[in-house]
């Protein structure tokens, strides 16, 4: 239970984890909503949106889209879901993946009275990262993340709760993969001094969401 509201970004490799531990978050925090910009990002692929299809190569070569596109997109989905409200809790998972992304999030929450107070960045080792990286599946419509090495879904290759099929990630190759890892380690280290400099930065360690869960937990916690 939350007592007041909590405003969280979860950074992160991919395949860190972020998608899990959103998940888990959301099912232990219910006043928590969440927005996962590469799923927001699929969606608008798969609706065939003219924001889709600018976005779809970009995702398929494993590089981002255009920051411009991004901070447009991410404020919209804020505004529908009525976040940019200084008593909404809610996370953010791939956005922002640049400093100029961070800055100008930033700009449009104090604008509406409803700044951060927390920043997670989940450290696993990207060795680990990698091998773990070919065994994962999605269930496009929900987000629903699941490893078929050791969190293999209960009938294969189906999502748990609507029996939908479940699909691989066109970007969740190992070439494109170790591309994003590139990117993501050379983008993530002008944001971490942005949001240490903010003093709500903080690191949790561990190479499964079964051990970094908790600590993001007690950070969420410990801030509210
Ligand atoms: P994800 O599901 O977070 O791993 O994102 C999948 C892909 O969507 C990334 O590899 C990028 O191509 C794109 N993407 C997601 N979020 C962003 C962002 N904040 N900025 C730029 N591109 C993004």
């Amino acid at each position: 239970m939350l007592l007041k509201p909590t405003r969280l970004l979860l950074l992160g490799a991919p395949g860190s984890g972020k998608g899990t531990i959103s998940k888990r978050l959301l099912d232990n925090f219910t006043q928590l909503k969440s927005i996962a910009s590469g799923d927001v990002l699929r969606t608008q692929i798969s609706n065939g949106t003219s924001i889709g299809k600018k976005a779809e190569t970009y995702l398929k070569s494993g590089a981002l889209v255009p920051d411009i596109i991004m901070i447009d997109l991410i404020t919209k989905q804020l505004k529908d879901q009525n976040l940019l409200q200084s008593n909404a809790s809610w996370l953010l998972d791939g956005f922002p993946r640049t400093f100029n992304q961070a800055e100008q999030l930033t700009k449009v929450l104090e604008a509406n009275n409803s700044n951060l107070n927390l920043v997670v960045e989940l450290d696993v080792n990207q060795d680990i990262i990698l091998q773990r990286i070919e065994s994962r599946y999605v269930h496009l419509p929900s987000g629903r993340i699941y490893n078929l090495d050791y969190n293999p879904p209960r009938e294969p290759f189906k999502d748990d709760i609507t029996g939908e099929p479940l699909t691989k990630r066109d970007d969740d190759t190992a070439e494109v993969f170790s591309k994003r890892l590139d990117k993501y380690n050379e983008e993530i280290k002008p944001m971490r001094e942005y949001f240490q400099h903010l003093g709500i930065w903080h690191k949790v360690s561990g190479n499964t969401s079964d051990i970094i869960y908790p600590k993001v937990e007690k950070l969420v916690i410990s801030d509210n």
